[in-house]
């Protein structure tokens, strides 16, 4: 049934993914989207899977490469951690990623990169990385991370594409648009890298506060959405002959 509704999906709404390939002389700059454990690794909580599923598993393989091939070349990169204080509850989702707690870090995966120098952590508690990027004296670490690093190319991955990088890439683009984000250009999801959660209708039907949320339509309609908004959806991304992913 999901996958019939799939390809009606991809029938009404088709997404084109295109192979994006980087300008040499063009700085690039990788967000990493919640990759968290809460999210992402086995029986981690309340919203993270409860058996291996083989979306997140590529979602985290291909991040790491593209982190690996960003720390190498010590180009910048910003990792996004959703992070709330316990009791402080975010709607509709039960608790998750508390701060303090192992869901709220980085998977095994991709927990070297904390150290690195080319690498900065913002950890937030809200869904959208853009606000969750607002500090109390009104500045914002990801617009001033952006800037000081003349990033003209941004790529972003992670969890969930329909929510946490959707809103993040929604926000970004409305900002660029508003000529906060020079000298930002183009924004690319590369939809290899990116993920969402699985909860079918058959599930949410027993519940009344959870939403039903099948998995590859629902990655489905956030890639066209971010597409909508003018997001670039790679399937593949290249920097120059020697560095393709
Ligand atoms: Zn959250």
């Amino acid at each position: 049934m999901v996958l019939q509704t799939l390809n009606m999906l991809k029938n009404e709404i088709p997404l084109q993914e295109e192979s994006f390939v980087i300008p040499e002389d063009a700085k690039a700059g990788l967000v990493l989207v919640d990759i968290n454990n809460g999210f992402c690794t086995v029986g981690a909580g309340n919203l993270a899977p409860t058996e291996p599923n083989r979306q997140i598993c590529q979602m985290i393989e291909e991040s790491k490469k593209l982190a690996e091939l960003f720390c190498d070349n010590k180009w910048p990169v910003l990792a996004f951690l959703d992070s709330h204080h316990p009791g402080k509850l975010e709607h509709p989702y039960p608790p998750h990623c508390i701060a303090g707690t192992d869901e709220s870090n980085l998977v095994p995966a991709l927990r070297w990169i904390e150290t690195k120098p080319n690498v900065t952590i913002r950890r937030k508690d809200c869904y959208d990385g853009f606000i969750g990027s607002i500090q109390e004296d009104g500045s914002n670490i990801f617009v001033d991370w952006v800037k000081s690093n003349k990033i003209q190319v941004l790529l972003v991955v992670g969890m969930c594409t329909d929510i946490c990088v959707l809103d993040f890439v929604c926000s970004t683009l409305s900002a660029k648009n508003r000529g906060f984000l020079e000298p930002l250009e183009d924004v690319v999801v590369y939809s290899p890298g990116c993920a969402t959660f699985d909860f079918p209708v058959s599930l949410a039907r027993n519940t009344i506060d959870h939403l039903p949320h099948p998995q590859v339509l629902m990655h489905h309609v956030g890639l066209y959405m971010a597409k909508e908004r003018g997001a670039k959806i790679a399937r593949e991304v290249s920097f120059n002959t020697s560095k393709n992913l």
